[in-house]
């Protein structure tokens, strides 16, 4: 168990302004209390010192907000407080709004060695739509910057399914980006209309937001047969990578390995309990160290995360792994929805693994529910 490595998530709850679609926890207006979160997200860290850790991963809002003295006080606090592997991955969300070439240099000397970069589209009425704040020529100037700063790992999103985007601008998004010859990772999400969010509004006022259903199906079809012809397969449901370059930190969740997750609304899991903070960032920076909800995991919430999680996988997950995990057999565990997924074609059982096939990953939501 003191070998165990850990992947840690920081949460950077600031933005710019809040994009149309945006249901992350971040608070544009808040800005000016970036120095007493960071002093709390270091007092957080504190109570996991020592522990070993191969992924560190920022995320928000936006954490390529933060001003380099911030940045500084971070790496300087998360390298003292953890036993960091050589090697590890550690990597931040960039908007591309909020960089210039000496922060990008600023971040490579910090030791970040990953950019997830959110591009969304290279069509400016696209980005204008989802209500970006960045154009089509700056995410492309971000990209070629930090591959020029030595960063040699570096993803990107795009944002699909949205209503009027057509299967054209689509794949000049994809060719786009991927003409750059920078990119080792592309995550495509499918446009949701939260509650919440300005387009959550907007669509129960009747306004047509997202794409129909089958239409968003066959962007995502173009998307995988476009990013395939560019070297990046699917990995993931969402998420498509050149060979070797999954997202480390990321697979941690699908492989459901322990994760610590510091700040407003961040989910940890460890030692079969899965616990978050609360979203508001007066009520954490209170108390950083003060768990909102918690939850002592069953050996059944444990083998149905491990399935649903692992089926997301292109390559699904280990009959082994399950049974070292468990002590029992996934087959003998859930033999109803094994029978069925398997007699009709969408779970495949192939040396020693379990997978969803290629025409389940678009509907994978109804076939993981069955697994809850
Ligand atoms: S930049 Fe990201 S986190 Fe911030 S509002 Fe936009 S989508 Fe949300």
């Amino acid at each position: 168990m003191n070998n165990q490595l850990f992947g840690v998530y920081l949460h950077i709850p600031f933005c710019l302004r809040k994009c149309y679609y945006c249901d992350f926890v971040s608070y544009p207006a808040k800005r000016n209390q970036e120095g007493e979160y960071i002093k709390a997200l270091i007092c957080e860290m504190k109570q996991y010192h020592g522990k070993r850790v191969d992924t560190v991963y920022l995320g928000g809002g936006t954490p390529s907000l933060l001003c380099e003295e911030s940045l500084e006080k971070l790496f300087s606090a998360l390298s003292s407080e953890f036993d960091i592997a050589d090697g590890a991955e550690i990597t931040m969300e960039v908007n591309p709004a909020t960089v210039d070439r000496d922060k990008l240099a600023f971040c490579r000397r910090l030791g970040i060695n990953r950019l997830s970069i959110g591009v969304q589209s290279l069509s400016q009425a696209e980005l204008d739509q989802l209500g970006r704040l960045h154009s089509p020529e700056e995410a492309v100037s971000v990209i070629k910057m930090a591959k020029s700063e030595g960063f040699y790992n570096l993803s990107a999103d795009i944002i699909y399914g949205a209503a009027g985007q057509s299967r054209e601008s689509l794949l000049y998004t994809v060719s786009g980006l991927c003409s750059l010859n920078a990119l080792t990772h592309i995550s495509c999400y499918a446009l949701r209309c939260e509650e919440g969010t300005v387009f959550g509004t907007r669509q129960k006022a009747g306004e047509q937001i997202e794409a129909d259903g089958d239409e968003c199906a066959d962007q995502y079809q173009l998307l995988c047969s476009a990013l395939a012809q560019f070297g990046l397969e699917r990995y993931e449901i969402s998420n498509f990578c050149k060979k070797g370059f999954s997202s480390r930190h990321n697979m941690k969740y699908w492989n459901c390995d322990p994760y610590i997750g510091l700040g407003a609304a961040a989910h940890s899991c460890m030692d079969g309990r899965r616990f978050y903070h609360t979203a508001s960032l007066e009520d954490y920076m209170g108390n950083p160290e003060r768990v909102e909800v918690e939850e002592t995991l069953t050996d059944w919430d444990r083998k149905a995360e491990f399935v649903i999680m692992g089926l997301r996988l292109q390559d699904g997950f280990s009959e082994k792994e399950y049974e070292r995990r468990f002590g029992s057999s996934f087959a003998e565990d859930f033999p109803s929805q094994t029978e069925r997924f398997e007699k009709n074609g969408l779970l495949l059982h192939r040396h020693g693994r379990y997978s969803l096939a290629d025409s389940s990953m678009f509907i994978s939501n109804s076939i993981l529910c069955e697994f809850i």
